[in-house]
């Protein structure tokens, strides 16, 4: 097939399109392949649409590869399964609901584990029916709160989604590792550059949940890397490296100052060092002090009252030359709420003295205290006295207070020691281009799927949910594969292998770019003819940079001698080849 240049629905735009942030939004809507219309809801125009199929193809050929069955549920879709989980009000603001004109609820469908698991339970019945794996590549819809970046966050966007069922946990086990490999795979063929991040820590679930992310300087997320191994993981996982206990005896006595205006800690610090206070012979640094920082813990739900849960007060201490992280913290006490204490807090609580808040006061007020694992037995602290201006030298951990727990709420910082024991950590920015999540049995019991096992009882399958954001890819491959010229589509998903641009108005020239197109045509290469009549060749290579085929062949001046030039977007090199040889020569390059 050649598709002209003279015929083909396209505008390329001069001007990046004001609302965009990140080079693939910007030169997607520049190149025509996407067009707004309304926020993170978007078109997508034939070239666009064309990558679009191209990355479905590559996934739906690795999802067959490990035995996936398509199927496709409706976007459109009652309200009752997800009232059986209690997705419906869980979901919050971010599901689009609807009423039909019989007032019936509906929603559009963010994901889809209740109709898979239901579908399971209408049709199957006997363990001889299991393992099965089903997906579908669908249009989703979640009213996110801040979609952004053009399809990289979309409200409605096209994921492929596929559910494994096992009647047990090495089944299980086999179906994750199976996808694992085939995302591998995909993204591989894909030429995306990913990590695939823990999402859960290690201790609470081993490899359960992971993620697959695109490297990419204007990434959302925020992930790990060794410096020496292949461990990379999301913030919220990383576990602290757990530094070894001190003795405590032969520690000198815990001993109050007076510090003046001391509130932030590099105040803290220069007082420490103005007074000549020594940690081991040595100056002190900003670690050696323990930030107090007090949150508001809130349970969900509603205790046997009925009444809902009253936030409850906790101190979060931290060493001084780190903050605490939010996300982390958040992660750590799902799925209850946190949220910093507010001034009102601190004038409820006079024995919170902003700025002097230490682990003695909080407990002693009933507080319950949560320590970084830093802070283990015989670690010895500078840190508040809970007086105004007043600060403890010396404080020891398991003699001067105990925290009531450990939890994870320290900042990552770069140069951490790897969890798993080789190298430092590094940080890099990432978006998540898919998941894979051994979900259990959470959906299926909702849904009392119950399936009689070898020996006629019944039992309960286990299940895997795994997403692949196929339409972000689309993004995501333009984030990763451009220059300051435009896109570079990589051969497995360009819309076209060869950009043939007609670059001179002799006939003769003309007349052997359209025998040049046709014969690669003939020669299964998928063609864009640039025959625009009356379009300057000075344009046409604007545009072909910017639209990112992987090759660009110029018929022009060199025509006459019998020689066209080859240009490859991908490697940036450019030749004189015959033309005459012409088609062996882009084949053997497309290959
Ligand atoms: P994110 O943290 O980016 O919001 P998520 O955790 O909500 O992602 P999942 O529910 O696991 O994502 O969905 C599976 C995949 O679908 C994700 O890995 C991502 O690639 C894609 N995806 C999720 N939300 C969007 C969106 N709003 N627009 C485009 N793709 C998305
Ligand atoms: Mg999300």
């Amino acid at each position: 097939m050649i598709t002209r240049m003279s015929h083909l629905f396209l505008r390329t735009l001069r001007d990046d399109p004001a609302d965009a942030e990140v080079p693939s939004h910007k030169l997607l809507v520049r190149a025509g392949y996407v067009r707004r219309v309304a926020p993170g809801v978007y078109s997508w125009l034939p070239l666009g649409l064309k990558v679009l199929r191209r990355v479905e193809d590559v996934v739906r050929k690795e999802m067959n590869a490990i035995g996936g069955q398509e199927l496709m549920f409706p976007a459109l879709l009652p309200r009752e399964p997800y009232q059986t989980t209690g997705r419906w009000a869980e979901y919050g603001d971010a599901l689009f609901r609807l009423k039909d004109r019989k007032n019936g609820d509906y929603l559009l469908g963010p994901t889809h584990e209740e109709m898979f698991a239901s579908i399971v339970k209408s049709e199957f019945s006997s363990y001889k029916d299991f393992p099965v794996t089903l997906y579908q590549i669908q249009t989703k819809y979640r009213d996110e709160e801040r979609p952004r970046a053009g399809i990289l966050r979309g409200r409605e966007f096209v994921m492929k989604d596929s559910y494994s069922f096992d009647m047990d946990d090495s089944g299980l086990e086999q179906s994750y590792q199976a996808h694992r490999r085939a995302y591998q795979q995909i993204f591989n063929t894909l030429g995306i550059e990913y990590a695939i991040c823990y999402a859960t820590s290690g201790a609470m679930g081993g490899s359960a949940s992971e993620e697959f992310l695109a490297v990419a300087e204007h990434g959302e997320d925020t992930f790990v890397r060794s410096t020496s191994s292949d461990y990379a993981a999301n913030v919220e996982a990383v576990v602290t490296v757990v530094p070894e206990k001190q003795p405590i005896d032969g520690q000198p006595e815990a001993k109050e100052y007076e510090t003046p205006d001391s509130e932030t800690i590099t105040a803290l610090v220069d007082w420490a060092n103005s007074e000549g206070v020594q940690i081991d012979g040595r100056a002190v640094e900003a670690a050696d002090t323990l930030k107090c920082i007090v949150v508001k813990v809130t349970k969900p739900g509603v205790d046997k009252d009925g009444m809902a849960y009253a936030p409850e007060l906790t101190g979060v201490l931290v060493p001084g030359n780190r903050e605490v992280d939010m996300k982390r913290l958040e992660a750590s006490l799902e799925p209850a709420a946190v949220e910093l204490a507010s001034e009102e807090d601190f004038k409820n609580n006079p024995f919170l003295v902003k700025g002097y808040v230490g682990p003695r006061g909080l407990a002693a007020n009933g507080v319950r205290v949560l320590a970084d694992p830093r802070v283990v037995e015989g670690t010895a602290w500078i840190t508040g006295a809970d007086a105004k201006n007043r600060h403890v030298v010396g404080l020891v951990a398991g003699r001067d207070f105990t925290p009531d727990g450990y939890i994870e709420a320290a900042e990552v910082l770069e140069g951490d020691p790897s969890p798993d024991g080789e190298g430092t950590l590094t940080l890099a920015r990432g978006i998540e281009i898919g998941h894979i999540f051994q979900l259990g049995r959470k959906y299926t019991e909702a849904f009392d799927l119950q399936i009689l096992d070898e020996s006629g009882k019944r039992a309960v399958p286990t299940m895997g949910s795994y997403g692949v954001g196929v339409s972000r890819l689309v993004a995501v491959i333009a984030e990763q594969m451009h220059d300051e010229k435009g896109l570079r589509w990589p051969l497995s998903v360009a819309p076209f292998g060869a950009h043939v641009v007609i670059a001179n108005k002799d006939a003769a020239a003309g007349e052997a770019a359209e025998k040049l197109a046709a014969a690669l045509s003939e020669d299964h290469v998928e063609v864009l003819l640039d025959d625009r009549p009356k379009v300057s060749p000075g344009v046409k290579f604007k545009d072909a940079e910017l639209l990112g085929m992987p090759l660009v062949i110029v018929v022009g001046r060199g025509f006459a001698d019998g020689k066209v030039e080859l240009r490859n977007r991908l490697t940036g090199e450019i030749e004189e080849i015959d033309y005459e040889s012409a088609v062996a020569t882009i084949k053997a390059a497309l290959n």
